[in-house]
This record gives C-alpha cells, sequence and structure tokens, in this order.
C-alpha cells in the first residue's frame, strides 16, 4: 500500500530496516493498549521481525481470553537488546511505567491529546478514537493482511476504548475499521461477551456495595464513588475487579460526570474521572499532573478526601455550567 501521511512512511522505513523489536504500552493496561500493542506485535512477526510484549502491569482477566495476552513479559524494566521500542498508548515515556525503553530507537504511535513526542518518529493523533485506528493503518502501510488476530486486537481496542461506541472520537473510519475486522473473521458477538460478560461474583457485588455508597452533589449532576481494601476484601472482590465501573453512573439521564476515588495507600488516591458531551475532564485531570481525554481521564494524588472531593465537584461544576449549550 502507498501512503501520503509522512510519518506513516518514516515508522514503515524505520521498521523494515529493522528486525528484533519491543512493545510496551501504559501501566495498568486497558483494551486499547493491549489491543494496539499486540496487533502491532502480529504484524511485525508476520514480516520475520522477533517482537516482545512488556508492560509494568499485566491485563484485566478478561483480557486474558485473547490471543497473545499471556504472553506479554511483565516487569518494572527492559533487559535485553533491541533495534527499536515502539511505543503505544503513551503521552509519554514514563507512562509506561518500564525503565529502560529510552535506550533503543523509540517509535511513538499514540491518540492521547497533548503527547509529548518523546519518540525519535512520533505519530500522535488524537482525533482517533483509538490507539488501534493508527496501528491499523500501519499493519497495512507495512504491506501485512489483516490476520484474525491482529483484527482481533484493532477490535478489541476500538470496542473498549469507545466505551462500546459510546464516547466522542467515532468517525466513519471507525466503524469502517471494525468492518474490515469483521470481515476478516473477528465474532463481535465472542469479543463483547469475553471483555464484558467473564466477570466473577465478587465484582458484581464490590460493584454493588461501591454503588450502594454512592454519592450525588448537590446540584444532582456528579456522580461521586469510592473504593477502599476494606470494601473490596468484604465483597469479595479486588481494585482490578473495578474496572469499568466508573461508567456506570452515567448510565443515568441527569448525571453528567463521575468521580472514582481508589483509595492506595493513607491519603493517596487513584482517581478516574467520567463525563459526557464536551464536558472536559481531561483539562482537570491535567491540573493535577494526570491525563486522558475529554471524557475520559485519570489523575493520581495525596491528601484529605473531604478537601479532594471539595475541588474537584467544583471544578466540574464550573466545566459543566461553562460549556456550550446543548445543541
Ligand atoms: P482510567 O480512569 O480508566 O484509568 O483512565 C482513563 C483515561 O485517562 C485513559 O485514556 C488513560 O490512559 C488516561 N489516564 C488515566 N490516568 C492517567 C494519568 O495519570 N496520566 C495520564 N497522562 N493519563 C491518564
Ligand atoms: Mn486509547
Amino acid at each position: 500500500m502507498t501512503t501520503t501521511n509522512p510519518e506513516i512512511a518514516r515508522i514503515v522505513e524505520a521498521v523494515k530496516a529493522r528486525q528484533r523489536f519491543v512493545l510496551s504500552s501504559h501501566e495498568r493496561p486497558d483494551g486499547d493498549s493491549i489491543g494496539s500493542q499486540l496487533a502491532m506485535a502480529y504484524a511485525l512477526r508476520a514480516m520475520g521481525k522477533t517482537a516482545t510484549a512488556i508492560n509494568a502491569d499485566p491485563a484485566q482477566p478478561p483480557m486474558m481470553a485473547f490471543p497473545g495476552v499471556r504472553d506479554i513479559v511483565i516487569a518494572p524494566q527492559v533487559d535485553g537488546d533491541y533495534d527499536a521500542a515502539i511505543i503505544m498508548e503513551c503521552g509519554d515515556l514514563k507512562r509506561t511505567g518500564v525503565s529502560g525503553l529510552d535506550r533503543f530507537f523509540v517509535i511513538n504511535i499514540d491518540h492521547h491529546p497533548g503527547n509529548t513526542g518523546y519518540g525519535q518518529i512520533n505519530w500522535f493523533d488524537p482525533r482517533a478514537a483509538a490507539c488501534a485506528e493508527l496501528v491499523y493503518d500501519l499493519v497495512l502501510a507495512l504491506g501485512v493482511p489483516l490476520t484474525k488476530e491482529i483484527a482481533t486486537h484493532v477490535y478489541l481496542a476500538i470496542l473498549t476504548d469507545t466505551g462500546s461506541f459510546h464516547y466522542s472520537g467515532i468517525s466513519p473510519r471507525t466503524f469502517q475499521i471494525c468492518k474490515e475486522c469483521v470481515e476478516a473473521g473477528v465474532d463481535p458477538v465472542l469479543v463483547a461477551r469475553s471483555v464484558y460478560d467473564s466477570n466473577n461474583m465478587g465484582r458484581l457485588k464490590l460493584f454493588g456495595a461501591v454503588l450502594g455508597a454512592m454519592q450525588i452533589d448537590p446540584t444532582g449532576r456528579i456522580a461521586i464513588v469510592y473504593v477502599d481494601h476494606e470494601m473490596a476484601r468484604a465483597a469479595g472482590g479486588t481494585y482490578e475487579d473495578t474496572e469499568g465501573l466508573v461508567n456506570l453512573p452515567l448510565t443515568v439521564k441527569e448525571i453528567e460526570a463521575v468521580i472514582f476515588f481508589k483509595q492506595e495507600k493513607g491519603d493517596e488516591y487513584r482517581i478516574s474521572l467520567r463525563s459526557k458531551g464536551d464536558i472536559d475532564i481531561g483539562a482537570i485531570a491535567k491540573e493535577y499532573g494526570g491525563g486522558g481525554h475529554k471524557n475520559a481521564a485519570g489523575l493520581t494524588v495525596s491528601g484529605p478526601i473531604e478537601e479532594l472531593q471539595k475541588t474537584l465537584v467544583a471544578k466540574i461544576e464550573r466545566a459543566i455550567d461553562g460549556r456550550p449549550a446543548d445543541r
């Protein structure tokens, strides 16, 4: 395939000239990190290259059913020699949580706004609904056929990163790529059931406990949810089991945004933010050194939780009130 995008052309040239690749994505990987990373790994192997996937944290249990996920190396640092590191889904290199990647020729492929351009080659497009949309283009540009494994990972990434086709950023191209994936043999029902319908009972009970304790701000537009280790233990679930929980309050019509506090240790909290439409909670996460997208972002902070909650609610209320009128 010929390509007019100069970054893709540079990546194609760099990949063709190299043999041994290490691939990484962000810590606490989600469907887009795993999908982008493994779609790329399978494409490289189809070209006769070697590809090692390495992440700081293991994939969520439902992802384990997908090809190659169990072979991802989980380590805080990369050992060994590679000709290049391909980093996907990371706004900066630290987001990998893996040290030593900067020893190699770095190819940075991402769709997060504000990517720092840390690679020798940088290709980011914040309009892409998932990083895997870029990986899909790259696979074709490399001349690799869309095998079932590659298509499965691209589809998995798009399905999860769009929140099952809920979030902004979805374009005709998103569906075009999904169409190609289905034609390549992906079973959308099987993928959706593997991702969304393979919970354990502890997870469901933990959802119940966390949602039962949910608070709503006085304006009725912001949901505040909270989990700590004790709640998780009592319900028979783990923190990993709370994946996806943050999106549930948004299914209530009046709820416009969600703040989800996960207590780490002491007064350190990992916070996930979600919003609907034009409410930019990504900008709020950034103020705290976190990041993400307009409707889905995260941050890690320390401090008294009441204080944090008050400030975040106030900031989000301002963002809700300041957005353009409903069209
Ligand atoms: P989640 O709330 O599911 O952990 O993350 C939502 C989105 O925000 C994801 O796209 C994720 O990559 C991004 N994100 C979450 N936490 C951070 C963070 O601490 N820094 C940055 N740059 N992005 C984050
Ligand atoms: Mn993504």
